[in-house]
């Protein structure tokens, strides 16, 4: 089905019925400013679908909530990172890029026409930021007059937004328009009280967004063939004339807005329900060959919603769009989050009803609203918050709806666990621990295997250390203290420290802020059948040799277990011993602080035939396939592991994206 889309001749885009307007306000159910609302805007733009060029005005109206003054606003002009080779975004690439090429009629940017505070053109005073180099990403607008602590200023744009074909999240490919990251975006007042400095960091591979809340008026005009979908509320919606047509959107408490325009997509929506009885209205927009996929990315979008407000904070707006891509636009503009709108993706003749890589895509996308959306970290400096946080969570979700054993794939009597699937990921997580600045990683991989597996990991062995119910209550009570601020690394592992009630310190020091991980493995396992002791004893006339015949096997067994960690981290582990009698004994080793190796010795009635390290899969942080021995009839230790479910989980891992 999928295959057959390729030149599919679709005819002329037919004009579509005005869309019906959104009865619901922006936030569900109404009611009072969740978020501090610092920077709010209005746009007013149309689209040429030809050019696949937005021509736009934008009001910004930012409040400093600082104590501190400001004399320069800094603004993210994204677009740019597409425009030439030049570009720190692409210079960062290595070659490694996010979906397709650029083009040489493919390139991006962001043009400000102009820029004017209280009536006053300022386009001549905007410059790059002193060490920005060749890169156009950011750009500075300094003030004739600071704005106070707790004043507001309102900064009116003119601008020109050249889409780039379907690269790194945004873009055109045919008809089809992803329009993200398309508007100048002020930055973010970080840091304590009264020093507080700006975060507006230029736009890298390996980095993503950060951005303040507020609301969000957008007028979009576009054909009146297109089928549309934007963050917010639909409010309004009248003819523009010439084949087009203008929708306003409105959204509350958001830090980004995104939008989709295309001229063959269908909707289908659904309810999720939510524990506080509200409701959400699951859209998704899919061109029709993908429909079959689009009913599962329904599915996997309610259930996804509604597993994410009970575990969490309930989703707060009224809609959700998920967006599923043309084939031939899936692997720029596939698999990305903004608020109350995603794209999504894993569609191919592979995904087979039952192999769950369209799902996951979308419960993966859908619950970055909670990691990014609600709980809006900074990208560039601390990615794992949202990206690994919201990977652990996924695992949840994705076995909740679908089964432990089979959250992944369940396919032709084939079950694979999601995170069974991260956990056998033998990857090296490279140079840099998890708690790097995206943009200070070595490279892409070493970036993904951190922020991404690694995270979940350090998440999922904590979990099962602490208590499953008792690690999801402190999860919940950081959701709720953070939902609509922008927490930390601090926050987190101070918000789990004191809910969890203990210092966490042994924990997070080496796992987040060390390179390294558990290496568990079997030094030595071995019985020698049990007796009297043999050999000669006392001296002289009373000297004596005691014999195999005097001191004969008494039937027990001696055997020894030595259990090395040639790690950096140190968690307690089980260790469970069976025996050929059928009978087993479970060992506690808690290696922090006692050295790197112990040795057990255990007398019993039967012989040792096999060693499980860490039997219940708890520490997730280290290979699995060196925790599981055969001991043979001659004392020697058979690994019996299986590499090669590594290297097939790492394969299959590959298909997400971010
Ligand atoms: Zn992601």
């Amino acid at each position: 089905m999928v295959v057959a889309a390729c030149g599919r001749d679709r005819g002329a885009p037919r004009p579509r019925p005005m869309p019906k307007i959104d009865g619901s306000p922006a936030l569900r159910g109404g009611g009072a400013a969740r978020s501090p609302r610092i920077a709010n805007y209005k746009i007013e733009a149309r689209l040429d679908p030809v050019k696949h060029q937005i021509a736009a005005t934008e009001t910004l109206t930012w409040t400093n909530t600082g104590e501190s003054s400001v004399d320069t606003l800094p603004f993210h002009l994204y677009l740019n990172a597409f425009k030439n080779e030049q570009s720190l975004f692409m210079r960062s690439s290595h070659g490694v890029m996010r979906g397709a090429h650029a083009s040489d009629t493919g390139w991006g940017y962001l043009q400000i026409e102009s820029v004017r505070i209280a009536g006053v053109d300022l386009t001549s005073k905007l410059h790059p930021p002193a060490n920005a180099g060749s890169d156009e990403t950011v750009v500075e607008l300094p003030l004739v007059q600071p704005v106070a602590p707790g004043a507001t200023i309102e900064v009116g744009f003119k601008f020109t937004a050249q889409l780039p074909e379907v690269f790194a999240r945004t873009g055109y490919k045919g008809e089809f328009h992803m329009v993200g990251q398309w508007f100048p975006k002020i930055g973010v007042r970080v840091g304590p009280p009264g020093a507080e400095r700006w975060e507006c960091q230029p736009l890298h591979i390996n980095t993503e967004f950060f951005a303040d809340f507020g609301t969000y008026d957008v007028a979009l005009t576009v054909p009146n063939t297109d089928t549309v979908a934007a963050t917010g509320v639909l409010t309004n919606a009248v003819d523009a004339g010439r084949g087009q047509r203008t929708l306003t959107y409105h959204a509350e408490d958001v830090h980004d807005f995104a939008w989709m325009t295309d001229p063959y997509m269908d909707v289908m929506s659904g309810q999720a329900k939510l524990p506080s009885a509200g409701t959400v209205e699951v859209r998704v927009y899919y061109r029709p060959e993908h429909r079959e996929f689009a009913r599962r990315h329904l599915d996997a979008a309610t259930g996804a919603i509604e597993k994410f407000s009970a575990m969490f904070v309930p989703y707060p707006w009224p809609i959700m769009s998920v967006i599923d891509p043309p084939v031939d636009a899936a692997a720029g503009a596939g698999g990305m989050e903004y608020p109350t709108l995603v794209t999504t993706g894993g569609d191919s003749v592979f995904a087979r009803p039952g192999v769950r890589f369209p799902e996951y895509t979308t419960v993966h996308e859908v619950g970055h609203n909670w990691f990014q959306g609600l709980l809006a970290s900074n990208e560039a400096e601390e990615a794992w918050l949202d990206e690994g946080v919201n990977d652990w969570a996924d695992a949840r979700v994705m076995a909740e709806l679908y089964g432990q054993r089979s959250s992944l794939i369940d396919w032709m009597g084939w079950q694979a666990e999601l995170g069974a699937m991260g956990r056998a990921i033998a990857g090296d997580t490279g140079p840099s621990p998890i708690a790097t600045a995206a943009y200070a990683f070595v490279d892409s991989t070493a970036y993904s295997e951190a922020t991404y597996i690694a995270t979940m990991r350090a998440l999922q062995t904590l979990e099962r250390t602490v208590g499953s119910q008792r690690f999801a209550a402190a999860m919940k009570t950081y959701s709720k203290a953070f939902a609509f601020r922008h927490p930390t690394g601090r926050d987190l592992f101070d918000t789990l420290s004191s809910e969890l009630g203990q210092d966490l310190t042994w924990f997070f020091g080496p796992v987040f802020h060390q390179v390294g991980r558990l290496e568990l493995s079997l030094r030595h396992a071995g019985c020698r059948a049990a007796h009297p002791p043999r050999g000669v004893f006392g001296d002289a006339g009373a000297r004596k040799t005691v014999t195999e015949v005097e001191a004969p096997d008494s039937g027990t067994w001696t055997c020894e277990v030595v259990i090395q960690n040639t790690g950096t981290i140190h968690v307690p582990v089980e260790i469970e011993l069976n025996f050929a009698d059928g009978s087993s004994k479970q060992l506690r080793w808690d290696d922090r602080g006692t050295g790197n190796w112990e040795r057990f010795v255990i007398e019993r009635s039967s012989r040792l035939v096999e060693v499980w390290i860490d039997p219940e899969n708890k520490i997730a942080l280290d290979n699995p396939t060196t925790h599981h021995y055969r001991i043979d009839g001659d004392g020697a230790a058979a690994l019996r592991a299986g590499a090669w479910f590594g290297a097939f989980a790492q394969a299959l891992m590959q298909i997400v994206g971010p």
